[in-house]
């Protein structure tokens, strides 16, 4: 597998959606999504360049973590995550992209608190409003982040959405719009412990248009890495 190329075409395309909007691409973080790919081809991936790798199990971090030890890689974790499950990850990941609870943010500010770090985390956010499992309401977010900001040891970075999957990445336009919007709105309260300079936003199929609506952060799996091969458990 070309990872290689495959990488330079992603940065390429990276660099033309900047050009479109006129935006530095050095202000854009590619998060390599690694999940279900075996550590040889992380291995290729790292020899490439890139250091900065997207899982979204648990378990799968806690064993890529210890199979791939370099010093200079970062692990997100960018799947749902169960409160029972923080306490193995939260000394593992540079950044959790999925907190959409309170109860999920008082667990890694526990967790954090005992092996003394402070946790980076987003707020995931539902702005399709669509009848998803997870993922929080538009109009809850201001008030979760605003509870959130009072746990000690949690460091609110930014906003994350996942957009449908859709054949027309234009019709994931708006809802980067407003993530964009929404991440200004609450980045203007000044809220102590909040800095919302995170847009996590943007996957395989709609990347060009979540730059251009504002991100910071796309995370991509397939264009980089290939299809994935679930197994069945
Ligand atoms: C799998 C996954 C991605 C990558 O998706 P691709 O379409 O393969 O680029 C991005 N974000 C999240 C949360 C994911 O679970």
């Amino acid at each position: 597998m070309a990872i290689k190329e495959n990488l330079q075409t992603i940065e390429n395309r990276i660099d033309l959606a900047c050009k479109r909007c006129k935006r530095n691409p050095s202000d854009i973080t590619l998060i390599n999504v690694s999940k279900t790919k075996p550590i040889e081809i992380l291995q290729e991936g790292y020899e490439a360049g890139m250091r900065l790798f997207g899982e979204n199990k648990v378990q799968e971090i806690r064993d890529k973590y210890i199979a791939f030890d370099k010093e200079d890689i970062y692990w997100h974790m960018i799947g749902h995550l169960q409160r029972n499950k923080v306490k193995y990850i939260v000394d593992k990941v540079a950044l959790i992209h999925s907190v959409d609870s309170y109860r999920l943010a008082q667990m890694i500010h526990q967790e954090s608190l005992k092996k003394n770090l402070v946790s980076e985390i987003l707020i995931q956010v539902n702005i399709a409003n669509e009848q998803t499992k997870f993922g929080l309401d538009n109009n809850d977010v201001l008030d979760l982040i605003t509870d959130i900001s009072q746990l000690t040891n949690i460091k609110i970075m930014g906003l994350m959405t996942i957009a449908p999957f859709v054949d027309d990445s234009e019709d994931n336009r708006l809802i980067f719009r407003n993530l964009h919007k929404l991440s200004v709105d609450i980045k203007e309260q000044n809220i102590d412990n909040v800095s919302m300079d995170v847009l996590s936003m943007g996957m395989t199929n709609d990347f060009e248009v979540a730059i251009e609506e504002g991100a910071t952060m796309i995370r991509i799996g397939t264009a980089l890495f290939g299809n994935r091969n679930y197994i069945k458990r």
